[in-house]
């Protein structure tokens, strides 16, 4: 094989995904025939509701196949436009809104249409693992701001207002967040907000892919709502993935001021193109079509929650918060650091923690390093009660045999 290959210095400063490595070890104990149970997935155990896929497969008969305007077909985009003034009281025209596949392009396309080399990204942590490589690929500076279990993993106000450089290009909230499923109030969001308006040149990416999976009567609430003045320098990224169980479909979109829109636009046109035209054609019916199979869903996973939140900290030396929404916990493990496992392993770290775990009774987590705030691990508990159940007498167990 020729070495002569050298790879771009953008991609010299994006690490590999640190979740592989658990991801890789359960897949191989699972081929052994280990009887592995996986709480890391980021997606939905749901199938995508009937009459989603019934509009797709009319898109298909319809002979709807072909290339579609590159950032969104105009009928999307007025399903989208509907539903930021439904749900979130903002008005955008289908001038101001980007479609791409998926919300992880949205985010990307609008860090590349907007970074230039010295440029800051806010990003509070623990953070969805993507966001500071996207940053670093488009050529900015990821800068990770802690906010820990004492402040409910939320960013404050006094912590954003210390971030801020005159270098500062975007904030990034992400609400409900994933990996903590912590959601902001919109008093909390008002605090930011205060903040924001001191400092006109900070603009606010706002990915809000969790809104509907709220527990407990939460009031969802997205920050250009809240403070109007920001909605000129504000992207708010949503998606059907999460909420409408379509992760493989491929669909994100988001609303902006048009500047911004067209300078994205112009990134999808010379790269991806359009997003399936198929898909497109599912996530209007999703938009437009029954809601009522949400609230249902919201049931399942808020029980779920519950039971997971319960277990964990029946387990010894593990702290879990309640959260708001998505459907992940983020239990603390600072109570096991230092302990040392039967086989003799001592765990110093929640990535000991977590191979440990694996290794031992064959439950995969995602260790929290990986998510930029540790020592704490991500429980997705977007999968069966019983398996769930399971898990949780597995993870009390390997915590009670540590030493
Ligand atoms: N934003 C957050 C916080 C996520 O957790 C994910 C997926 O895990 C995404 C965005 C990406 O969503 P999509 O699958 O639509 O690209």
């Amino acid at each position: 094989m020729s070495d002569t290959l050298r790879l771009s210095d953008a991609l010299d400063r994006v690490k590999p995904s640190a979740t592989i490595a658990v991801t890789t070890k359960a897949n191989e104990l699972k081929r052994a025939g280990h009887d592995v149970i996986g709480l890391g997935a980021g997606e939905p155990d749901f199938d995508t509701p009937d009459n989603i896929k019934e509009a797709a497969i009319q898109a298909i008969r319809d002979g709807k196949t072909k290339y579609t305007p590159a950032d969104g077909i105009p009928e999307l985009k007025e399903a989208i436009c509907a539903k930021f003034q439904r749900e979130n009281e903002l008005t955008y025209t289908p001038g101001q809104i980007h479609i791409a596949p998926g919300g992880k392009p949205v985010i990307y396309n609008a860090f590349v249409a907007t970074l230039n080399p010295g440029d800051e990204v806010i990003i509070p942590a623990p953070y969805w693992v993507s966001y500071p490589d996207m940053a670093l690929m488009a050529g900015g500076t990821p800068v990770p701001v802690a906010c820990g279990p004492n402040a409910n993993y939320k960013l404050t106000p006094e912590a954003l207002e210390a971030a801020i450089t005159p270098n500062t290009k975007w904030l990034l909230l992400n609400s409900p967040s994933n990996p903590t499923g912590a959601a902001y109030t919109r008093e909390e969001l008002r605090g930011l907000a205060d903040v924001l308006l001191r400092h006109p040149h900070v603009w606010t990416l706002t990915d809000d892919m969790y809104e509907h999976l709220v527990y407990d009567d939460f009031e969802y609430f997205t920050i250009a709502q809240v403070e109007p003045k920001l909605y000129d320098r504000t992207l708010t990224v949503n998606g059907v993935s999460k909420a409408y169980a379509m992760t493989g479909w491929r669909i994100g979109y988001a609303g902006g001021p048009e500047k911004l829109i067209t300078a994205m636009r112009k990134v999808i046109s010379q790269t991806t193109s359009n997003p399936c035209s198929i898909s497109q054609w599912a996530a209007v019916e999703a938009l437009n079509g029954p809601q009522d199979f949400l609230p249902e869903r919201r049931a399942v996973y808020q029980k779920r929650r519950d039971m997971v939140v319960a277990g964990l900290n029946a387990a010894e030396g593990l702290t879990c918060a309640t959260p708001e929404g998505a459907f992940y916990v983020y239990p603390s493990c600072a109570g096991v650091i230092g302990k040392t496992s039967p086989s003799g392993k001592r765990i110093d770290s929640d990535k000991d923690f977590a191979a440990e775990l694996l290794e031992q009774e064959k439950v995969a987590i995602v260790f929290g390093e990986a998510f930029g705030l540790s020592p704490a691990f991500r429980v997705s508990y977007a999968t069966s009660t019983e398996a769930l159940q399971e898990a949780l007498t597995r993870i009390q167990r390997f915590c009670a045999n540590l030493t």
